[in-house]
């Protein structure tokens, strides 16, 4: 269904603000103007609960989550930045993969499976999305992930 998506986004975070640990901060760089998209909510809150659970799971006592919404020309670009421990360079690509954990003790101990981020590559793709990490380590990461402006069905064709 159609939804506003820089109110969705909001609404998303502000469910996580909430139950947040004080000493992290939740910035917000969301544009005042409705972005209206067309995507199975349901899912996409399954895509940021499981990214923002990420960010605050990894993330140092004081250190700043960045939500940010940027509007392309096709598309429009979400991210989630956080300061923590980081990903090093050789497993940015395959956390997306099943199972995948990076420094198993670590992991270990902060609990998890490691299908996070493989359910979420799983729907973004669905939605006609690309989603990616950068990440330097203790320094931090960021999530990013786009969702196609309009999605453009083969049965629209029908009807012209
Ligand atoms: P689950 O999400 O199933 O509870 P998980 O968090 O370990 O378990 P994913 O969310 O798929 O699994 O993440 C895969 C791995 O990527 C994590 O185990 C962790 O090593 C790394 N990772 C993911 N997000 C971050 C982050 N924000 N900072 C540092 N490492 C991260
Ligand atoms: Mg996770």
């Amino acid at each position: 269904s159609w939804v506003n998506f820089s109110r969705y986004f909001h609404k998303v975070i502000d469910r996580f603000e909430l139950t947040k640990n004080e000493n992290v901060t939740f910035i917000r760089k969301i544009p005042d103007e409705a972005i209206f998209i067309e995507i199975d909510e349901d899912k996409i809150t399954q895509v940021l609960d499981n990214i923002i659970s990420n960010a605050l799971k990894y993330s140092p006592q004081g250190g700043n989550i960045t939500f940010r919404i940027k509007e392309l020309s096709d598309e429009i670009l979400v991210s989630v930045t956080d300061e923590g421990v980081g990903i090093p360079k050789s497993d940015l690509s395959k956390v997306f993969e099943r199972f995948y954990r990076v420094d198993k003790a670590r992991s270990r101990k902060l609990g998890g499976t490691g299908l996070g981020l493989a359910i979420a590559k799983e729907v973004v793709v669905a939605h006609g999305g690309r989603i990616w990490a950068k990440s330097q380590e203790h320094k931090g990461t960021t999530i990013f992930f786009t969702l196609p402006l309009e999605r453009i069905q083969e049965d629209d064709w029908d009807e012209v």
